[in-house]
This record gives structure tokens, sequence and C-alpha cells, in this order.
């Protein structure tokens, strides 16, 4: 059994679990993993979820409580006081927290981002900040990449961060960036290099670590009112001034740096949506066999039934697509192609399953009490944010399958 399974005697205490990660991670421990995320979620059960939602509120509590656990510091190398586990096995706590009603979203990002910062960050870096993200006494929650001019095109982002003396200066605007007010230090992405004077488009892009709790210059940041309770904002820079120290790896390379972290991006994303895909299968089941109209369930009818369980096929096909990326991005082996299929998939398969699922329910899917419209909205946004379906379609076209390029 792995040690990063929730310990309560260890938390009754006070006291963090000692994460001593097996050299192997057996299927038994991840087993273990699936049990312990899900005892951890009975705490926080579908009427919190409601509340949080219908509120606008950060699940600060559930936050809390997945830190503590270790959890969120899955992907921390155990030397900075992580778990030191695989993107496997982080994929599964995200599943685990989607299946049982919960919304990931509210800390995905600081598995997102952790490529970033372990491959590339400095020694210095990682140990300023794991140890103390790995304890929760640091949020990184905030990634900062989309822009308003840009969008899906990254490359063309406008902000600007101009190194003066021992640190950047820093104007621009972001949008849609997720946990701001939440978090302490964010994720930055800004060109150091102007567009038009770089020979790679690629080129000139930096990434930086943001220390949100002591900003020079001006930090402006509006809610947005969203679609989902994301805490989502528009963020204005004005003359933020970052320390040099800051940039994370070499400057203008920041490009090539969040790349090599989509990948693990998109197996995590598909990870919660096949979690979402299996909580929608689990209550259309449910319902369905106890709603009786016409003398029979409504799931004996095959616009009921059939539905169903094409969306449980196609998730259970997304999940083996997962499964493969995951293992080869654990082996460091290319998978881009993997990795881009199992989002796509995944997040499809979740969304027929939400349909189904609201379908399965009639009217009563639009009752809140029922959680299916929550989760029916969340699920939704995977096949969005953080990447588009089509920027991922464009992707296996061109890459793939050598189509032209269109991005
Ligand atoms: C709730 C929420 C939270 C978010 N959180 C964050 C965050 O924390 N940090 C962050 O940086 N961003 C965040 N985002 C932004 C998200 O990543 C972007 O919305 C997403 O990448 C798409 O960019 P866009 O909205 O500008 O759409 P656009 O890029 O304008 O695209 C619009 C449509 O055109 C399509 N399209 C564009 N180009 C092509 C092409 N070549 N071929 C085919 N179709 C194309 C797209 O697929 C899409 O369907 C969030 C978004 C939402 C909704």
């Amino acid at each position: 059994m792995i040690s990063l399974a929730i310990q309560s005697a260890a938390e009754e205490s006070g006291m963090m679990p000692e994460p001593q990660l097996k050299s192997e991670v057996t299927a038994e421990d991840q087993e273990s993993i699936r049990q312990s995320v899900r005892q951890l979620c009975r705490d926080f059960p579908d009427a919190y979820w409601r509340e949080v939602d219908k509120n606008h509120e950060y699940p600060e509590d559930f936050v809390k409580a997945v830190t503590k656990s270790g959890y969120l510091a899955a992907l921390i190398p155990e030397e900075y006081g992580g778990a030191g586990m695989g993107i496997t096995e982080a994929g599964i706590i995200l599943e685990e927290i989607n299946r049982a009603g919960a919304n990931s979203g509210a800390c995905h990002a600081q598995m997102y981002t952790m490529g970033t910062l372990l491959r590339h960050g400095s020694k210095e870096q990682k140990l300023r900040y794991l140890p103390k993200i790995a304890s929760g006494d640091l949020r990184l929650q905030a990634f900062a990449v989309t822009e308003p001019n840009s969008g899906s095109d990254t490359t063309h982002i406008q902000t600007r961060a101009v190194r003066k003396g021992d640190h950047y200066v820093v104007n621009g605007q972001k949008i849609f960036i997720s946990r701001v007010k939440q978090s302490d230090l964010m994720l930055l992405l800004a060109r150091t290099t102007p567009y038009e004077d770089v020979k790679e488009k690629t080129q000139g892009i930096s990434v930086f670590i943001v220390d949100m709790r002591n900003v020079r210059g001006k930090l402006e940041v509006q809610p947005l009112d969203m679609m989902v309770n994301h805490h989502t904002n528009a963020v204005f820079f004005e003359d933020v001034e970052v320390p040099a120290e800051n940039l994370i790896g070499e400057e203008g390379q920041g490009f090539r740096y969040i790349i090599d972290g989509w990948n693990a991006e998109r197996i995590l994303v598909a990870s919660e949506a096949i979690g979402d895909g299996r909580w929608f299968i689990d209550r259309a089941v449910s319902y369905s066999k106890e709603r009786v109209l016409f003398g029979r369930p409504i799931g004996a009818n095959q616009g009921i039934q059939f539905p169903v369980a094409q969306a449980y096929a196609r998730i259970e096909a997304a999940d083996l697509m997962r499964f493969q990326a995951a293992a080869k991005f654990d082996r460091h082996e290319k998978c881009g192609a993997e990795a881009n299929m199992a989002k796509f998939l995944a997040s499809e398969a979740a969304w027929e399953a939400a349909n189904i699922c609201l379908t399965t329910h009639g009217g009563y899917g639009f009752a809140h009490e029922y959680d299916v419209e929550r989760k029916f909205r969340e699920t939704r946004l995977l096949t969005v944010a953080p990447v588009s379906n089509n920027l991922i379609l464009a992707f296996v076209g061109n890459k793939v399958l050598g189509m032209p390029r269109s991005y």
C-alpha cells in the first residue's frame, strides 16, 4: 500500500504523512489510491458542491483537505516533500475526485504546471517553492497563458516582459485566468522578444513565476461571470516587476517548456473527463432503474439504454488511450499523439455521457438538487479548456497524419 494514501491517524494528529514511494507503483497501490481519494471525497458530498457552486465560492475546505492528504503534491519529487508519483497516479487522483461528483478544476492547475517547474526550474527555484507547495504553505494554482487577442494562437501573445537590471517589467493583459485570487504564485507566459523580431514564432517567449503576495507594480484582477464556478478572471499587468531569478529556464525558450508540460496536462484532463463520464453513467443507470413509467423502468427502453451503453463503451475506450498515454509519459517516451487523442476521446465521451444522463433524468436533470446540470456544465468545459478539441484535431491531422497545418 502506497504511503501517500490518507493516513487518518496522522491527519488527526495534525501531522502530514511522510511520503515514501515504492520504486514501482503496483496495481494494488493504484487501487489503494482510488479507495483513499473516494474516502476523502465522502466528506464533501453533493450538497457541499451544490452550495459552493450556487454561491460561486471557492471550495476552500476541499482544497485544504486534498492538500493535507498529500494528493496535490503527487507529482512533486520526494526530495522536495512530495510523493514522487507518475502521471498515471496523478490522473487516477483527479479521475476519482471528478467521479465522486467533486470538481478537481478547483485545484488541478497545481498538477498541470508542475512539469514546467520540475523539468525546467533551477535547483534554487525548486528548493524555494516545491516544499512549501507540497506542504500547502504556498499555492501554485494560477497559470496565465490565454490573451484576448491571441486565444489558441499562443505564439501571438502580446504581454511583454522587459529586462531592467535585476528584474523584468511586465505589461499586458490575460483573459480567463482561473484561481488568481486563491493562489500565491502564478506561472506566467510573456514575450521577452517581440513577435516581429524573432525568426521562429515559438522563440522569444519566456515563463516566469510571479509571487502575487508582494507584487511591485499594478496587478489588477477582474473576476469574470462565467458558466462554471472556476474563479476565472481578466488580469492586467501594469509595470509589474518580476525578479530575474523568477525566470524559469532560459529567456526566450518558454514556449518549448510549456509545450513539454502540455502532454501531462492533456493526460490529466482526460482523466478528469473519464471521472466525469463515469459519474454520469452511474447516475443515469441508477435513475433509469428506479424511474418507472408505462409499467416498466425507463432503463428498459432502448432510447435510454443504448445511448447510456454507447457512452459507457466510449469512456472505457478513452480510458485505454489515457493509460497508454500515461504509461508512455511515465517511461519518458514520446506520447504527443496518445496524450492529445486521450484528451479528445475522453472529453467527447464525457460530454456524450452528460447528455444522455440529462435526457435520462428528464426535467429532473435541470433541477439543481440532482447535480446533473452542474456536472453537465463542468464537463462541457473540458472540450474547450485548457485547449479546444479543434486544436487537438488540428494537431493530430498535422503532426500525426502529415496533413497541411492550420495553426
Ligand atoms: C472556465 C475557463 C477557465 C479557463 N482557465 C484558464 C486559465 O487558468 N489559464 C489560461 O491561460 N487560460 C484559461 N482558459 C482559456 C482557455 O484555455 C481558452 O478559452 C481556450 O484555449 C480557447 O481559447 P479562446 O477562448 O481564445 O478561443 P479561440 O482561440 O478564439 O478559438 C475559438 C474557436 O475557434 C477554433 N479554432 C481556432 N483556430 C482554429 C484552427 N486552426 N482550426 C480549427 N479550429 C480553430 C477553436 O477551436 C475554438 O473552437 C479558461 C477558459 C475557460 C472557459
